[in-house]
């Protein structure tokens, strides 16, 4: 599996937790990105021959004018004509008819909708604009053009928000005709809007008991539903699980294009510019060659994250050696932090809360 990812790093507004590459830009800067996009595409022309998986990501894809988006496409058909799994993120106020469409008429198959929440003092706080009724509305419509595979993002943990909150969130989100969630706690990130907030004294963070609360009642509450939780953070219905997300977990090739995107490729991590001006001057930031114990160390820290967990035949394929040459699982087993079974090795669910406990285990090893 092979994939490809492109980062869109325009929004119409900022919200308050983002840490992601993201700027408020003119329409002339967008017709220059899109040319300078298509530019970095050309440049990676052999490793995007087998492309299986497309994933077009923000920023807001959808702020970007229709043209520019359809001369993108224009550009990727080849790829996509040939791609199992094509997603795009949407942001719910700019979903409209002429918009999936031209989604349609370039195969793409996965919408991934960026909800976070339907509490209006939440929506205010973190600085976003929808409302519920354009959520229903933005799903409905997508479904009734023919969008069979539809993700929404949520997001708990936001300031002033409580039990109640993450209950309707989810109410909401089940009824709608779905087949996957995402679901993150709000982190608090360096140079954010929030983090000058909490400074400042504006604004307090929740009780980390609030936080576990909520996160037992989602899970309890999905382990109800038809959405299977597959990874620390994702449900899906069977069979909808992100091919695209999976082969970043199973340490798979993919190709990152645009400003502040990254990529792995032959063994190489590639670290796009993330400042749009540098962007436009040149693509790449860093690369670095990820030697083979990284290699093993992430099998662990990025496998471990699915709820299968990885597989010990896999490791012995890669690494042509048994995982327990490499690294002592005595302690985190005897912790119940870790299971071996058969082939797999695996987080027990109810103990992926503190997944990191088990990730920090691995950073620590030498090799
Ligand atoms: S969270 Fe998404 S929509 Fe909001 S500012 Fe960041 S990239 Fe833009």
């Amino acid at each position: 599996m092979k994939g490809l990812y492109i980062h869109i790093p325009f929004c119409k507004n900022i919200c308050s937790y983002c840490d992601f590459t993201k700027i408020i830009a003119r329409e002339d800067v967008q017709v220059r990105y899109i040319s300078r996009l298509i530019k970095e595409l050309h440049s990676y022309r052999k490793e995007l021959s087998n492309i299986d998986t497309v994933y077009i990501g923000g920023g807001t894809p959808n702020v970007l004018p229709l043209y520019l988006l359809k001369k993108l496409f224009l550009e990727l058909k080849d790829i996509l004509d040939k791609a199992c799994e094509k997603t795009i993120e949407l942001n719910p106020e700019w979903i409209k008819e002429d918009l999936l469409d031209l989604l349609k008429e370039f195969g793409f198959n996965r919408l991934s909708i960026g909800m976070q929440t339907i509490n209006e003092e939440a929506i205010r706080l973190i600085r976003r604009k929808h409302n519920k009724e354009i959520v229903k509305q933005a799903v409905e419509l997508c479904v009734e053009k023919g969008f069979k595979n539809i993700n929404v993002d949520l997001i708990y943990g936001i300031p002033q928000t409580t039990l109640k909150t993450v209950e309707e969130d989810l109410d909401f989100v089940l009824s709608l005709p779905i087949q996957h969630i995402s679901c993150y706690s709000l982190i608090l990130e360096n140079r954010t809007i929030l983090m000058k907030q909490i400074q400042s004294g504006e604004m307090e963070l929740l009780e980390e008991d609030m936080v576990a609360d909520m996160y037992d009642y989602i899970n309890d509450r999905l382990k109800k539903s038809e959405f299977k939780r597959y990874e620390i953070s994702n449900y899906a219905k069977e069979g909808y699980e992100s091919k695209h997300n999976m082969l970043y977990w199973t340490g798979q090739e993919y190709v990152g294009i645009g400003c502040g995107a990254c990529g792995y490729i032959h063994s190489i991590r590639i670290d796009n510019e993330d400042v749009l001006n540098r962007y436009f001057e040149s693509f790449v930031k860093s690369t670095e060659r990820i030697d083979v114990w990284e290699q093993k160390r992430e099998f662990f820290l990025l496998g471990l994250r699915m709820v299968e967990g990885v597989s010990k035949k896999k490791y012995k394929e890669l690494f042509d050696t048994e995982p327990e040459k490499d690294f002592d699982f005595t302690d985190l087993v005897g912790q119940g932090l870790l299971i071996f079974e058969g082939d797999r090795i695996y987080i027990p669910e109810q103990r992926l809360e503190v997944a990191n406990m088990v990730f920090e285990k691995f950073v620590e090893v030498e090799p």
